[in-house]
């Protein structure tokens, strides 16, 4: 996309997908339908490539693929095709005394043309899962999948080039460069995923097309674990939501925050479960089947950077530690003491590393929830009602699970999305469609006799009495 021919493509596939997209709102559902047909057979067929491009990309192992990309997406297709026509049609409205003479409705119209930007850690799911609200919509879509990972985007390029005609779907690849000059057309709708420092460029970006925007982006999602806890059910789970993916999962526990009245005893099953979970063999994290890795050398460093500086901080490290360069590998590690001023605890680790932090007083907690950016989750383990209550009245986070992680991003019938730093607006099923739909909101007046034409001037005796009526009792 350097040069100016590329410029010119992409200029001319926005131009035909703009002409498209107003085909695209007349045509019957059941074209919409067709083509999410078309891509969950595709999904289907090809399962096993799938796995082999996010293996070769990052070493997530074939059966995490299955359970974590291809199957949530799967679900949002089925639950799109087989919901459409009830998304799609218009909502009747109530009419208050004072628009009597009124029928309205909502009826959801496509926006137009799309552009779809995705993160690197779900490559498949996160480019191809708001592709299908866009599609349930009746948009068109120009997608850019993450440079970060060449084999899952190269073979979403193959699946959009087979499926689609360009003036529907395109594929653009590249980096930070291609999104710059994507982001310079005049779109009706952005939607990104990715991290909260360029989810701030998107969105001044789409500010001078005042397109609408959707950010889901990141940020460090606390975990309360109290003394009511099922101490080696939330381990379990904890180890599974944490180190799934290498901890790379927008909604994985960023950092432990455990009662002091249990926290020994809770480190102690903890590592017994991730041992289980990761490495039941024996063999070592780093021969595991079962154990992802780091995405790329840049990120290794990263994390390599947060850990010594914790560990330089005061930090205790009480699991883990073992890192192999060459291989982007880092094991489960498990860190306590760390300094409130240390990165790690400002900074959103997304990798294989877990603070934990002791507590004493739930208010201290919710406190300290509350000093820092609203999370993207809040997990609480506990069985106390009156803890569970306070921490979800008394923090704002974008969503919010109780003795489980991570499962919430894919319930189809939950709005999934962060609020302020972590996210703008809702993805996944009908919040998706949503997403990608303009709620207009279409009035019919009668001819000849309308309420409305009580009001008009010249003001006066008439109208005083109208307005009072109104006031006291509409
Ligand atoms: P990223 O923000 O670095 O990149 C995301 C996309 O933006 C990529 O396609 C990239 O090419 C593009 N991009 C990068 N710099 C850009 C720029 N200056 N201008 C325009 N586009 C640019 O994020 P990432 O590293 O791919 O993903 C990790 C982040 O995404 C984490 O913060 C994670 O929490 C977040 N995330 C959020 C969700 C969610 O659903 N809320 C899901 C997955 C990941």
């Amino acid at each position: 996309m350097r040069n100016k021919a590329a410029r010119e493509q992409l200029d001319q596939v926005f131009a035909r997908q703009r002409k498209r997209a107003l085909s695209l709102r007349v045509e019957p559902l059941q074209r919409r339908v067709v083509r999410l047909r078309l891509l969950k057979k595709w999904i289907e067929n090809n399962e096993k490539w799938i796995q082999q491009a996010i293996y070769a990309d990052f070493g997530k192992p074939a059966d995490s693929v299955s359970l974590s990309e291809v199957y949530p997406l799967l679900t949002e297709i089925k639950d799109a095709i087989n919901n459409i026509k009830s998304w799609s049609k218009g909502v009747k409205v109530d009419s208050s005394m004072a628009y009597l003479s009124t029928i309205s409705h909502i009826a959801y119209e496509p926006k137009g043309v799309c552009l779809i930007i995705a993160p690197w850690n779900f490559p498949f799911l996160l480019t191809l899962g708001p592709l299908v609200s866009a599609l349930a919509a009746g948009n068109t879509v120009m997608l850019k999948p993450s440079e970060m990972t060449p084999n899952t985007s190269n073979l979403i390029d193959k699946l959009i080039n087979e499926l689609f005609h360009e003036d529907e779907v395109a594929v653009f690849q590249g980096d930070a460069n291609v999104s710059k000059k994507l982001l310079t057309l005049p779109f009706d709708h952005i939607f990104f995923t990715g991290s909260t420092q360029v989810g701030k460029i998107i969105m001044s970006a789409a500010a001078d097309h005042l397109a609408s925007v959707t950010l889901e982006l990141g940020g460090k999602s606390p975990t309360v674990i109290d003394e009511t806890v099922s101490i080696n059910d939330a381990a379990k789970k904890i180890a599974w939501g944490k180190f799934m993916n290498n901890g790379q999962t927008c909604v994985a526990p960023d950092h432990l925050i455990v009662h002091e009245s249990i926290f020994e005893e809770f480190i102690t099953a903890l590592k017994i479960q991730i041992t289980k979970l990761f490495d039941s063999e024996n063999l070592g994290f780093s021969k595991s089947p079962d154990y992802a890795r780091v995405i790329n050398k840049q990120h290794f460093e990263r994390l390599r950077e947060l850990y010594n500086d914790a560990v330089s901080g005061g930090g205790k490290l009480i699991m883990g530690g073992e890192m192999i360069a060459s291989e982007c590998f880092i094991s489960p590690t498990l860190l306590t003491d760390i300094s409130p001023v240390s990165k790690i605890t400002s900074e959103e680790v997304f990798g294989p590393l877990l603070p934990i932090i002791k507590y004493s007083s739930l208010d201290e907690v919710i406190m300290q929830v509350n000093s820092q950016p609203k999370p993207l989750a809040f997990y609480y383990f506990g069985n106390s009602r009156k803890n569970r209550k306070r921490l979800m009245r008394e923090t704002s986070s974008g969503t919010f699970c109780v003795n489980d992680c991570v499962i919430q991003f894919s319930h189809p019938n939950l709005p999934f999305g962060g609020v302020n730093h972590s996210g703008m607006g809702k993805s996944h099923g009908k919040y998706g469609f949503l997403a990608f739909s303009n709620e207009k909101a279409v009035l019919r007046q009668r001819v000849g006799l309308t309420t409305t034409k009580l009001v008009y001037p010249p003001y006066g005796k008439r109208t005083h009495i109208i307005l009072k009526l109104l006031k006291k009792y509409f």
